[in-house]
């Protein structure tokens, strides 16, 4: 028997226009609760390297238990692809509904993966920077500095912005791509950057450690975002050490998350250092911050109910207003 299925095509371009931060914060906090309660599939991603060793494939299946579609991302990640005016992060959401396990949307999956990352990052900060963060330091100047200093301010009332970039030029264009709107400057280096900021995003593809404890201040909070497998580390074992310090998974992050395993191998701390993954601290189940002298650090791996939820509410959306292309396979 061999049906057509209406599938929605969705652009990089509606998901920007449909999955407003606020929205896709909302839908990311209620997920990152779902996901400790529980109430989850979340099978560990697989990485597969690619033929030529440029890049690699990630594979992200999840669902949610009392929902009525699931879905997966397949992602290329390709760190030098910017060079190429490529997106480092290229690939398709497909989503499906559970009745049937009939897919029904398509998404392009870089902007999906860059909105939802900034939103997971908005979610920690609201839930662990103090309440009176008013600088934030972005560290990087790719796609997830864009999206982190779009998402960071719809959580705290941000009133002054530094950047740092390896690369001057970069960091001196993204202060002129957003003068306009934000006080916005780019430091000279990173210790520059960090010192004095309350809300600090580290969002590189650095492969070794370029934050380290000694640059830390008491009451700060960290995002570390970049580094995404057990062999690479954008803080170092200070970092950790002087943190409390939260996690997206503890499933994930003890297979993933290279800072904190690297402490672990270092005998620094050991895996009691996790306090707790950010949805029981917006469950109210652990406590977050617990004073404005802590350092908090949330590290982020990123996982397949963010990407379910931002993709459901895109698709909502979508089916409200009539967007995208719908195609027949
Ligand atoms: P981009 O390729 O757009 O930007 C990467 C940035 O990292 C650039 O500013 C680049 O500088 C900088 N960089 C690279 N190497 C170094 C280094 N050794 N030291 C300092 N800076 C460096 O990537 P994205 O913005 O899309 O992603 C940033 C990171 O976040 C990546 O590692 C990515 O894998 C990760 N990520 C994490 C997610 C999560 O859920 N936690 C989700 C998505 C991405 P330059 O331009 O000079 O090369």
């Amino acid at each position: 028997m061999s049906h057509a299925l209406p599938i929605r095509v969705l652009s990089a371009k509606d998901i920007h226009d449909l999955l407003t931060y606020d929205r896709c914060i909302a839908a990311v906090e209620q997920a990152m609760s779902e996901t400790s309660a529980g109430r989850v599939t979340l099978p560990l991603r697989q990485v597969m390297p690619v033929p030529g060793d440029r890049g690699r494939l990630g594979m992200m299946p999840g669902a949610f238990a009392a929902d009525s579609s699931f879905g997966i991302k397949l992602i290329s990640l390709y760190p030098d692809n910017p060079a190429f005016g490529l997106s480092s992060h290229l690939g398709l959401y497909l989503l499906f509904e559970a009745e049937h396990g009939r897919p029904r949307a398509i998404l392009e999956a870089g902007a999906l993966t860059a909105v939802r990352t900034a939103s997971a990052s908005a979610v920690a900060t609201r839930h662990l920077a103090r309440r009176d963060a008013r600088r934030l330091a972005i560290i990087g100047t790719g796609e997830e500095a864009e999206t982190h200093l779009a998402a960071i301010p719809r959580v705290r009332d941000i009133a002054e912005v530094v950047v740092w970039g390896r690369s001057a030029d970069k960091a001196a264009a993204f202060v002129a791509r957003h003068r306009d709107r934000i006080n916005i400057r780019a430091a000279a280096s990173l210790e520059e950057a960090v010192r004095g900021a309350d809300i600090v995003c580290t969002v590189t593809a650095a492969r070794t450690p370029i934050l380290f404890g000694a640059m830390l201040e008491p009451g700060q909070h960290v995002n570390l975002v970049g580094a995404s497998t057990a062999a690479t580390a954008e803080a170092d074992g200070e970092v950790v050490r002087r943190s409390r310090f939260f996690v997206d998974s503890r499933q994930s992050a003890m297979a993933e998350a290279g800072e904190l395993l690297a402490a672990i191998r270092d005998g620094i701390v050991d895996e009691s250092h996790i306090q707790a993954e950010i949805g029981e601290v917006i469950s109210g189940a652990r406590p977050g911050r617990r004073g404005d002298d802590e350092i908090t650090v949330y590290k982020s791996l990123g996982i397949a109910p963010q990407d379910l939820a931002a993709a459901g509410e895109v698709l909502r959306r979508a089916e409200a207003e009539g967007r995208g292309q719908m195609v027949e396979i």
